[in-house]
């Protein structure tokens, strides 16, 4: 009751603070639309559709458009043949329904026709374009086109289902860019830079190892995140064979895969086909699918769908004089806390769950996200399976209208249910921070990153022997459970890992960097939360020192298949590891509870040296005790053991199961990890 009573006051002490920005205290039941969550909501005068049929209700004998746009005065709809030519068919005066909607009804069968929608508003009439809701788009995403969505899917499409989810923290997840996979000569995909270029299996690089797909599943992962796969712009998809490339946070249509990942853009059909396609055979290589979706903003403001069809109601603007907020850093930031945004969102994501069969959504941004619009999205999305993962960045890109008190930011993730945050705490105390390249982690020799670590190791929850006050950022816990903490070193953002260490000790050698890297890795893959892979991490993936490769060339972000050759030492290291995880539930727990009760810290007095235990059966382990050693040092140290024999699962990055026992104590090598147990 009295931390109840604390909430209130803190919280009315910020809407306080929040001034003219208040948000409404009673936030909608979920499932709900309101109007009103912003008091300042210069469009809270418009009328609110509830129906699930905005864009494009396709059937054989009658094709219905719907569109919400309650500012228009007139609204036109054009037909077209093809997705460019200058070949319009039609072009129809929508009639203005209830609700703010405009409606077209469209007799006979308009199969495969393309389409956009053009607004006049204030007496003007604004760009041609699809409506935002569009399932299908032509080339460059420009136009619509009206299809009828079975004919999109795969043979087998209705018996595709992902492999079994037992907890969300027994998901491994591993960060890959469609082109990054397949672009390279030395790939040995036929499909490069395609969403196809993942369906290819028994591909192999030119030392005959697995490449791709098969690549992924001999590593282990149980997830494949993909970078931005929805339509977005950067890359034109009408010069493909002029290499381009772009991580993809420009989005344009949301709802429609991008076309430069399919073998012909200009028909919206194919690439929706062939994103399935992929779906499937990941599906039954026992991969699941992550989707990374970017909903805080749009590649395009004023010329962006949702603007040119209700300016100024999908986004954020500041009240003192009306201007686009730009939290996410990308030119505006999108109002999700707005009735018929927020509808958007959650439409949105229960289309991909549902059509693509999507089994994860990773949110870029999302403390541009109001926490009530996540929550609904988990909501939503958990009724249609329970063992989809959300997950997103805890923070924004630049200074937001949204008060802080109702971001979906990473110190709320306590306040939301079952939406994950990066851990960017652990991130930067294990490698480095990533906003000063020289700067060092526990793994690569700082002394001060400990506690930090320690922080990621109990996924960032309450813990009686975390000093919070010595983490580097967070000085309280902020994770519920184990399952609302990602626990990563390394991403697409930034240098790989990699890449960083080598920049932050130009002083090691390379044998040194590899163990940094490795322990690294193993601090992740043995933390409870659940575990992040960059992609190519397990091969030591460079892009010789650039940090921003978002739309660098493929010589600097693809994958290098030589690399797996190069660095097969490592890259069994990182399957090993990953199968030990997968082995051991102890270090996978579902909730805070139990990694109270059966992880200790074992005392060690040295800031470069942290040790741990796992007690008990930990979540049924079969092991009934584990110990875990992580020494960053560049020398030996000493650690006494509780009592009894313990056998060496893991020592000097060699894995093994050769009988041996010790007692009392153990010499840990310079930066290594040691993991021992007792059955
Ligand atoms: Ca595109």
């Amino acid at each position: 009751m009295k931390t109840i009573i604390i909430f209130f006051i803190s919280l009315s002490g910020i809407l306080l603070m929040a001034g003219s920005y208040l948000l409404a205290q009673k936030m909608p039941a979920a499932g709900s639309v309101t109007s009103k969550s912003l008091a300042y909501d210069p469009y809270e005068s418009y009328p609110l559709y509830h129906g699930g049929d905005l864009g494009v209700n396709y059937s054989k004998s009658l094709t219905v458009l719907k569109i919400w746009s309650p500012p228009a005065q007139e609204m036109k709809l054009r037909l077209y043949k093809t997705s460019t030519g200058n070949d319009m068919t039609e072009e129809i005066g929508c009639r203005k329904d209830e609700f703010g909607v405009w409606k077209a009804e469209l007799p006979g069968d308009r199969k495969n026709l393309y389409y956009t929608f053009q607004a006049k508003i204030n007496g003007k009439w604004n760009d041609e374009n699809p409506d935002p809701y569009a399932k299908a788009v032509g080339v460059n995403g420009k136009r619509g086109e009206i299809i009828d969505l079975n004919e999109t899917n795969p043979t087998g499409w209705e018996n595709d289902k992902p492999p079994l989810l037992k907890n969300h923290t027994d998901a491994i997840l591993y960060e890959l860019h469609i082109r990054d996979l397949s672009v390279a000569a030395n790939s040995g995909i036929k499909n490069k830079g395609k969403f196809l270029g993942l369906t290819e299996s028994g591909t192999k690089n030119s030392h005959g190892q697995s490449t791709g797909i098969d690549h992924i599943a001999e590593l282990g992962v149980t997830h494949v995140h993909l970078l931005p796969s929805f339509d977005f712009s950067g890359v034109d998809e009408s010069k493909l064979n002029v290499p381009q490339f772009n991580w993809g946070y420009n989005p344009q249509n949301f709802n429609t895969p991008e076309g430069s990942y399919s073998t012909d853009p200009e028909d919206g059909r194919v690439r929706i086909r062939e994103f399935k396609e992929m779906v499937q055979s990941l599906h039954q290589k026992g991969l699941r699918v992550v989707m990374d979706v970017v909903y805080n903003h749009t590649g395009q403001t004023h010329n962006s769908n949702f603007d040119q069809l209700v300016p100024g109601y999908y986004y954020r603007q500041w009240e003192k004089d009306g201007k686009y907020s730009n939290g996410s850093g990308c030119g505006n930031e999108t109002a999700s806390d707005r009735a018929m945004v927020r509808k958007f969102i959650l439409e949105s994501l229960t289309y991909w769950a549902r059509e693509y069969h999507v089994d994860g959504f990773r949110f870029d941004l999302m403390a541009l996200h109001d926490m009530e619009t996540m929550n609904q999205a988990a909501a939503v999305l958990r009724a249609i399976d329970p063992s989809i993962i959300i997950y997103g960045e805890g923070w924004t890109g630049g200074d937001s209208p949204l008060p802080e008190n109702y971001r979906a930011s990473k110190m709320n993730a306590g306040k939301m249910n079952g939406v994950a945050v990066f851990c960017d705490d652990l991130r930067d105390a294990v490698k480095g921070s990533v906003f000063d390249d020289k700067s060092t982690g526990f793994a690569s020799g700082a002394k001060i990153m400990a506690e930090s670590v320690k922080f990621g190791i109990v996924a960032a929850g309450e813990h009686p022997q975390i000093d919070y006050s010595a983490v580097n950022y967070s000085k309280k816990p902020y994770a519920k459970n184990p399952d609302e903490v990602i626990n990563y070193v390394s991403c697409h953002d930034n240098h790989t890992l990699y890449d960083k260490l080598k920049i932050s000790r130009p002083d090691a050698s390379e044998e040194e960097l590899v163990k940094m890297d490795k322990l690294a890795n193993t601090i992740v893959l043995t933390s409870q939360g659940i575990p992040f892979l960059h992609a190519g991490v397990e091969m030591k993936r460079t892009k010789g020192g650039e940090s921003n490769s978002f739309n660098k060339p493929d010589s600097v972000n693809r994958i290098n298949w030589d690399w797996k050759y190069v660095n097969r030492d490592l890259f069994a290291y990182y399957k090993d590891a990953i199968a030990l995880r997968k082995t051991h539930p102890a270090f996978r727990m579902p909730n805070n509870k139990m990694v109270q009760k059966n992880l200790l810290f074992l005392p060690t007095n040295d800031p470069q040296l942290i040790a741990y235990q796992l007690k008990d059966h930990a979540n049924n382990d079969s092991w009934q005790q584990i110990i875990v050693i992580f020494n960053g040092a560049d020398v030996e140290k000493n650690i006494v053991l509780p009592k009894g024999m313990w056998k060496t699962a893991l020592q000097n990055y060699q894995f093994k199961n050769d009988g041996k026992a010790c007692s009392d104590k153990v010499v840990i090598a310079p930066c290594s990890a040691m993991i021992l147990y007792q059955e």
